[in-house]
C-alpha cells in the first residue's frame, strides 16, 4: 500500500508544478505564438472558480486515496512482479479507461436532457487553459474517477505499480490536454500538442467532436474526430 500512496504522492507533486508551469507558459511572451485565441469569457466568479477547484481536488485526492487504502488487497495486490507487467497492464487499462471516459462523456455528460445539469460547468469556459481542468462539477469529478477505478477494477486485481503508474499517466494529461496552447518543436510538452489542440477543439469548436480525453484514438474509430 505504501508503493502506491508514495507513487500517488508523487503525481499529486507533479501535477502541481505542471499546473504552476502551464499557467505560467500560457501568460509568457516567448510562448505568445503558440497561444490558442481567446472566445468568450467564463462568467464565474473568482469565489466560485476557487469552490470548484477546491471541490475538485478535494474529492479526487479522497476518492483515490480512498479506495488506494480501502480495495488494498483486493483490487490493488503487492508482492514480487515481472518488471514489464507494471507498465503493460498499465498501457491496457488506460485503453479500456479511454474507451469508457470517451462513451460517459459522449453519451451521458453531452446528454441533451443531462447537460445542463453537470457537464455544462465545464464548458462554460470556452477557451480554457490548465487550472480550468479543476472546473468542473463535483458530480462529474466522481463519475470520471469512477470509470477510472471501473476500468482498473475490469483488468484487475492490479498490481499496485501498475495502479501508480495508471494513476501517473491519467492525472497530468487533465492538465495538459487543457493547457490552451502548443509548445515550438523540440520542448517536451510539444509531445501533446495534438491532443491540447483536439481538446480546445471540443471547448471552442464543436462540443460534439472530440470526445476522448488520452488519445484520439476512439474519435477517430468513430467519426467523431474534428
Ligand atoms: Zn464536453
Amino acid at each position: 500500500m505504501w508503493i502506491l500512496l508514495a507513487m500517488i504522492g508523487a503525481t499529486l507533486v507533479l501535477d502541481g508544478l505542471l499546473l504552476r508551469y502551464l499557467t505560467w507558459a500560457h501568460a509568457a511572451e516567448r510562448y505568445a505564438a503558440g497561444r490558442f485565441p481567446d472566445a468568450r469569457p467564463s462568467r464565474a466568479t473568482r469565489g466560485r472558480t476557487l469552490r470548484l477547484h477546491g471541490a475538485t481536488m478535494g474529492l479526487s485526492l479522497t476518492l483515490i486515496v480512498g479506495a488506494a487504502v480501502a480495495l488494498q488487497g483486493r483490487l490493488f495486490v503487492d508482492g514480487p512482479v515481472a518488471w514489464w507487467w507494471p507498465p503493460l497492464h498499465a498501457l491496457a487499462i488506460l485503453a479500456v479507461y479511454d474507451l469508457a471516459y470517451y462513451a460517459l462523456h459522449r453519451f451521458v455528460f453531452h446528454h441533451k436532457k443531462l447537460m445542463r445539469y453537470v457537464h455544462r460547468t465545464h464548458h462554460e469556459k470556452r477557451s480554457p487553459s490548465a487550472p480550468d481542468s479543476l472546473f468542473v462539477h463535483p458530480v462529474e469529478t466522481i463519475l470520471g474517477v469512477a470509470t477510472l477505478l471501473g476500468a482498473t477494477a475490469l483488468l484487475g486485481p492490479v498490481h499496485e505499480i501498475t495502479f501508480g503508474l495508471v494513476f501517473l499517466a491519467y492525472s497530468p494529461m487533465n492538465l495538459v490536454n487543457h493547457m490552451g496552447m502548443t509548445f515550438p518543436r523540440g520542448h517536451p510538452l510539444a509531445l501533446f500538442n495534438g491532443l491540447a489542440t483536439a481538446h480546445h477543439g471540443h471547448h471552442r469548436l464543436d462540443v460534439n467532436k472530440n470526445f476522448a480525453t488520452l488519445t484520439t484514438l476512439y474519435d477517430r474509430a468513430f467519426g467523431t474526430n474534428l
